[in-house]
């Protein structure tokens, strides 16, 4: 191989915003036969946005759901978070009628720039919440001291646990999921929206259904992948029938849901293991940082974070997934004019 030709490689990436480190990384990406994308904001937008709310219990008003939520949602950085704030503080600012914050919300929350994050997370809950912890794959369990609206009513405030996440979530923490709840689930999901639910001392309250819809480019990006012969999965710690349902739209039939960030690598692994082929990883947060290591060729997508671009071979500067088949595409060419 002449460097020379892997140095022309790599000039051409960059000026497409493809960052490559190091000509052995372009000679991997050569050998790749399956790629592996991570879900959420890698072929969907990761930007999602609340499309529907319930409440289940009938001793707890819209508005305080709303606070508890955002008050534990506000130490997380996860883009579920990131909905939940933004929903919580559109619903809260127009009024107290259901039927007419769904009205008055055009579908989509204003999208962030970072003064709009900062706000979110500044905005001063009614409640606070303190000694936050964020679960990996699962939520966020907190302590929150109640509204003081629950004093005006007679009741003294105090501490309340409040849990806001997946099923695995409220099992962990043995909180039971009841029909009515099970079965909102089932519906938000079977549209391809995933649902948060909000517990309040050890009793689920109400949930959240959050769609993120698909990149626009992703569907010709997997059909264009296939045509080069590679096989394409995803991996993803979303539930599976939300990610049953995005890989429906994709056409990708191998899908691994509810995967926490060390079992991305396994996946990864055990691909490499079983097929004794060259694995891609496409993956944007810090949860896909093992599984860009692991992988034959770690690729981070978007600005992304910070974990995943150290973890990488491939850095897209651009969210676009169509880089994937240009920093693919481009190993080939390079290599067919060393050998
Ligand atoms: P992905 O692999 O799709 O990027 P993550 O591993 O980040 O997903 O999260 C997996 C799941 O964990 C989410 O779909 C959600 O159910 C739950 N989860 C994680 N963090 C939070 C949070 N801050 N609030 C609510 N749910 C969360
Ligand atoms: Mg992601």
């Amino acid at each position: 191989a002449t460097p020379t030709a892997a140095m022309v490689g790599t000039g051409i990436a960059a000026k497409n915003g493809i960052l490559i480190k190091g000509a052995d990384a372009l000679e991997r990406a050569n050998k790749v036969r399956i790629v592996v994308f991570d879900k959420t904001g890698t072929l969907t937008k990761g930007r999602p946005a609340v499309t529907d709310h319930a409440v289940f219990s009938t001793e707890v008003a819209f508005e305080e759901f709303l606070h508890m939520a955002a008050a534990a949602e506000a130490s997380s950085e996860h883009p579920l978070a990131r909905a939940i704030l933004a929903y919580a503080r559109s619903c809260l600012r127009v009024g107290s009628s259901s039927l007419d914050l769904q009205s008055s919300l055009s579908g989509e929350v204003s999208d962030g720039e970072n003064d709009e994050e900062e706000g979110l997370r500044n905005t001063a809950w009614i409640c606070r919440a303190h000694d936050a912890e964020g679960l990996a794959g699962r939520g966020v369990k907190c302590w929150v001291e109640p509204a003081v609206p629950l004093a005006a009513v007679g009741l003294q405030p105090s501490t309340v646990r409040v849990l806001v996440g997946n099923r695995a979530l409220m099992a962990d923490e043995g909180v039971p999921v009841s029909r009515e709840v099970a079965d909102y689930m089932l519906e938000k999901e079977g549209q391809g929206a995933t649902c948060v639910l909000v517990a309040i001392a050890q009793s689920v309250v109400g949930a959240f259904a959050i769609k993120d819809p698909l990149k626009p480019e992703a569907i010709g990006v997997v059909s264009a992948l296939r045509h080069m012969g590679l096989a394409c999965h995803i991996v993803t710690g979303d539930n599976w029938r939300t990610a049953r349902i995005v890989a429906a739209q994709l056409g990708i039939i191998n899908v691994q849901a509810e995967v926490l960030p060390a079992g991305k690598a396994e996946v990864v692994r055990a691909l490499q293991q079983t097929h004794k082929v060259g694995v891609a990883m496409v993956g944007d947060g810090v949860n896909d940082s093992p599984a860009l290591v692991q992988a034959d060729v770690g690729i981070a997508i978007g600005s992304g974070t910070d974990i995943a671009v150290e973890a990488a071979d491939y850095v897209l500067m651009r969210s676009d997934l169509e880089d994937v088949l240009t920093a693919l595409d481009l190993s080939k060419k390079t290599f067919r004019r060393i050998y």
